[in-house]
């Protein structure tokens, strides 16, 4: 049986867009590729809960690949293959590419870090028996979230001799977990007064961390020194080396799948290792040597503004870059303004019960494929980096030429709130940039949920684009 197209159907299909689920675009089989891209993906996510770890992670798997450390005074030819380590909290890899360094690289940068609680310098006291930890919290959270949850410990310790010791408590099964507590709804009449943001306040996000006395009937405080006692037992520290420490706590909790159709995924921290995975995987699977040399960035310091030394508001990629160029006799600045760049930066997905902060027409959708945000900023565009009409021509050229799913996304409606990503830093550097990223639901909370038609997509595009010409 043949229908015959009314004049309004065959007008609509010529001039109207329509972006749909990835589900409806793709066939059997490459839903399937995604499926399994997926599984990938929620190992290095229950296996890497910070910075440090998902850098060591990166490093140890390209090494496997035939990446060596990046010599500066080095010299390298068309695929070769390098990373560079940044205090072991940001890493850049890089496929050296057929075309001189001179027509500028392909790069793309996501980050590592995730919004978290960070031990303070001197965090241990007792109150009431209870021994716990002062925590002051690392980006952009919802701190009534982090309460009554389980949390686990990460991070490094600086004993006085020099010798590091790595930390991680709560992620293997029988493990001790830690956790924050909140006054029960029966005596909450004083704090239901609150506002949603002051519910709980920064100082009193305290992690318990024990309640058993050092048995004596002398002394005060008993529940701290026994729980220093176990420290010194297990790591050899006293209450000074916490001074000298970066201890950061995070959920303990595993990634799931979230559905009926397990078309989703739930876990700690997809911003921004929801980007970070895809862009690492596409420069280890590249089929070919790329024309443009190709650079992936992890950042670290993204949650707190990109400041600092691990921050890519800081000079390592523009170093890393400008070593590149002086290999060819070249400097720096010739090869930032020729090269290109996606910062891999999630970006807010609509949410159906909280509809209000989104202008639907402009908003991004889980499953509609990767996100292209040409600004973020916040009141008027402010503190963004808008991307051109022509770059986003030619990037969104390069993802249809992939069959890469994609839509267009704002990060909520017009002063509903606001944000930003890398994109400034890279574009102050004089390069094209433009974020490209994977829709996030409960973004910064401690369990966030994206999905895996996404995430493949993500993987798809990064690699399409440092494919391109
Ligand atoms: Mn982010
Ligand atoms: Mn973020």
């Amino acid at each position: 049986m043949s229908e015959t197209k009314t004049e309004v159907e065959l007008l609509q299909e010529k001039l109207l867009m329509e972006k749909k689920h990835v589900a409806q675009v793709i066939d059997d089989a490459e839903y399937q590729k995604a499926m399994d891209f997926a599984e990938g993906y929620k190992k290095f996510l229950n296996d890497c809960k910070t910075e440090r770890e998902v850098a060591k992670f990166v490093v140890a798997e390209a090494e496997k690949r035939g990446f060596v450390p990046f010599d500066k005074f080095g010299s390298y030819k068309e695929g070769d293959k390098v990373y560079y380590l940044n205090r072991k909290k940001a890493v850049i890899l890089a496929v050296i590419g057929k075309n001189s360094i001179s027509e500028g690289a392909h790069i793309a940068a996501a980050h590592i870090d995730s919004p978290r609680l960070d031990l303070k310098p001197n965090p241990l006291y007792e109150s009431n028996e209870i021994a716990l930890f002062k925590t002051h919290y690392y980006g952009g959270i919802k701190k009534y979230q982090w309460t009554t949850i389980p949390l686990s410990l990460h991070g490094i310790i600086v004993r006085k001799d020099g010798t590091e010791i790595e930390v991680s408590i709560g992620e293997k099964e029988g493990e001790p977990q830690f956790i924050i507590s909140d006054i029960l709804p029966h005596l909450s009449k004083e704090q239901d007064k609150r506002t949603l943001d002051g519910g709980i306040l920064g100082e009193e996000l305290n992690i318990i961390v024990g309640s058993r006395p050092f048995k004596s009937d002398k002394g005060s405080e008993l529940v701290k020194l026994n729980i220093l006692k176990l420290l010194n037992e297990k790591y050899g520290i006293t209450e000074e080396d916490f001074l000298t420490a970066e201890l950061e706590a995070v959920p303990a909790a595993k990634v799931n799948d979230i559905g009926f159709d397990r078309s989703l995924v739930g876990g700690y921290g997809h911003d921004d290792r929801v980007c970070a995975y895809p862009e690492v995987m596409a420069i280890f699977d590249l089929d070919e040597i790329p024309e443009h040399t190709a650079i992936a960035v992890l950042a670290d310091k993204e949650e707190t503004g990109s400041d600092g030394n691990t921050g890519l508001n800081s000079s390592y990629l523009r170093y890393f870059i400008a070593d590149l160029a002086r290999m060819e006799g070249l400097m720096g600045r010739d090869v930032l303004s020729k090269s290109k760049c996606i910062s891999a930066d999630v970006n807010a997905a609509f949410d159906p019960t909280f509809s209000s902060p989104f202008e639907a027409r402009n908003a991004s959708f889980l499953n509609k494929g990767i996100v292209v945000t040409k600004y973020t900023g916040a009141r008027g565009k402010g503190g963004t980096s808008d991307a051109s009409a022509e770059f986003v021509g030619y990037v969104t050229r390069v993802f249809n030429n992939a069959d890469v799913c994609w839509q267009m996304g704002e990060l909520g409606a017009v002063d509903a709130g606001g944000g930003g990503t890398v994109a400034k830093y890279v574009a102050n550097m004089d390069i094209d940039v433009i974020d490209v990223g994977v829709p996030v639901l409960s973004m910064h909370a401690p369990y966030e949920v994206i999905s895996k038609l996404d995430i493949y997509m993500a993987n798809k595009a990064t690699k399409s684009f440092f494919m391109a010409n």
